[in-house]
């Protein structure tokens, strides 16, 4: 089997940008859509803060522009989800299919342990794609509660970003779940535009940092359901009320939206094992806002004292960019940019291997 140049990997924002800049240099990417073809913004009814759209465009809209835009230079997008992967020589080993009797929800519902069990079922066969390099863009997933009418109402009133919905929420009364930054973040951006904002916190005291527990503490729109657990959200065509357990006792309150901040998981199960992961399991790069990405960047530093190939991962040949690499900012405007950034180092680095 001939190796593919670049194999890319997810579909959000950053993978079809890599995809984009890959396919205009002639690399002949092929990209894999994962199973949710599009990522978080299919998820997004208005992206309104990504530049170049002054009216806003619809999340799923953006999404087949980004592409057809793949398309038309030249990237083979294949729907398909990456099941396994082999990055300890080259050309990389990747699988996309799965044994006998095991479904593709193993890898959204399923433990560690189950992955890793179907994993290596998987690799007992051949792969199904060998590839010289590959850019990993396969984002992050929003943790949710799993209480009643939370998937139901998703995008009619529950939300999991402030920063991309906080404006349709003019004169509401929305509720925003966690006591971590996130929740921090999402609360104080409500409070530009919603009526009262109350935080839902299952303990007695914040995790996130004491400047931003300040200044929610001091906003006079904001109240705090102290050891509070949000049990139900009920509505009709969208939110309307929800139960919160508070102190024990369960207690309904009128809402017009809910905003689930209790913290987002990087989707790197799959790369476990074979590339260096942070101690929250984003995937470490060079350029990585965490320790580890640190002691990377120092050790690539070239003879002019920068670093090489910013977005590499562990692995020589494998680059990663997105939200699957962002621990701070996963915005659909980032996570382009990144895919942007991956590309370009893909592409620098098969050069210099030829
Ligand atoms: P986080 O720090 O993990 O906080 C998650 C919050 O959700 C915690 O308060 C947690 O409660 C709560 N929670 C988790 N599971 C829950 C459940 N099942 N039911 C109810 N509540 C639940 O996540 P994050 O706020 O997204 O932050 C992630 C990282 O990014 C952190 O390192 C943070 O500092 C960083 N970050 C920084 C900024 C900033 O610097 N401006 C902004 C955003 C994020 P407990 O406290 O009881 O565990």
């Amino acid at each position: 089997m001939k190796a593919e140049k670049l194999v890319i990997i997810g579909s959000g924002p950053a993978g079809y940008t890599a995809a984009i800049y890959a396919s205009r240099a002639q690399l002949k990417p092929v990209l894999f859509t994962g199973m949710e073809s599009g990522g978080q913004l299919m998820y997004t009814t208005d992206l309104e803060n990504f530049p170049g759209f002054p009216e806003g465009v619809i999340g799923p809209k953006f999404m087949m522009s980004l592409r057809a835009q793949a398309t038309r230079f030249g990237t083979e997008i294949r729907d398909a989800h990456v099941t396994a992967v082999d990055f300890s020589q080259r050309p990389f080993k990747l699988w996309t299919h799965l044994p006998a009797g095991v479904g593709m929800d193993i890898f959204k519902q399923g433990s560690q342990e189950e992955i890793d069990g179907a994993v290596t079922k998987i690799k007992a066969d051949e792969p199904d794609v060998l590839a010289d390099s590959v850019i990993i863009n396969t984002g992050a997933t929003s943790i949710m509660l799993g209480v009643p009418g939370e998937k139901e109402f998703f995008g009619r009133g529950v939300s999991t970003c402030a920063v991309c919905d906080a404006a349709f929420y003019k004169d509401k009364n929305v509720f925003v779940i966690g006591g971590g930054d996130s929740a921090m973040e999402d609360t104080l951006a409500l409070t530009k535009f919603a009526t009262k904002v109350t935080v839902v916190h299952r303990r007695d005291s914040f995790r996130a940092s004491k400047i931003m527990v300040d200044r929610v503490l001091k906003n006079d729109k904001v109240e705090v359901l102290w050891n509070s657990q949000l049990k139900k959200i009920i509505g009709e065509y969208g939110v309307q009320k929800i139960v919160v357990e508070v102190d024990g006792k369960d207690q309904e309150f009128k809402a017009d939206g809910v905003f689930l901040a209790i913290g987002h998981r990087p989707v790197t199960s799959l790369f476990r094992g074979q590339i260096e992961l942070d101690d929250h399991g984003y995937i470490v790069t060079r350029q990585s806002l965490s320790k580890k990405g640190l002691v990377q960047a120092q050790a690539a530093l070239n003879e002019k004292d920068l670093v090489a190939y910013p977005t590499m991962t562990s692995i020589a040949g494998v680059f990663a960019g997105g939200d699957v690499v962002d621990v701070r900012y996963k915005q659909a405007i980032t996570a382009a940019g990144m895919g942007c950034a991956a590309a370009l180092d893909a592409e620098r680095w098969l050069e210099n291997q030829e």
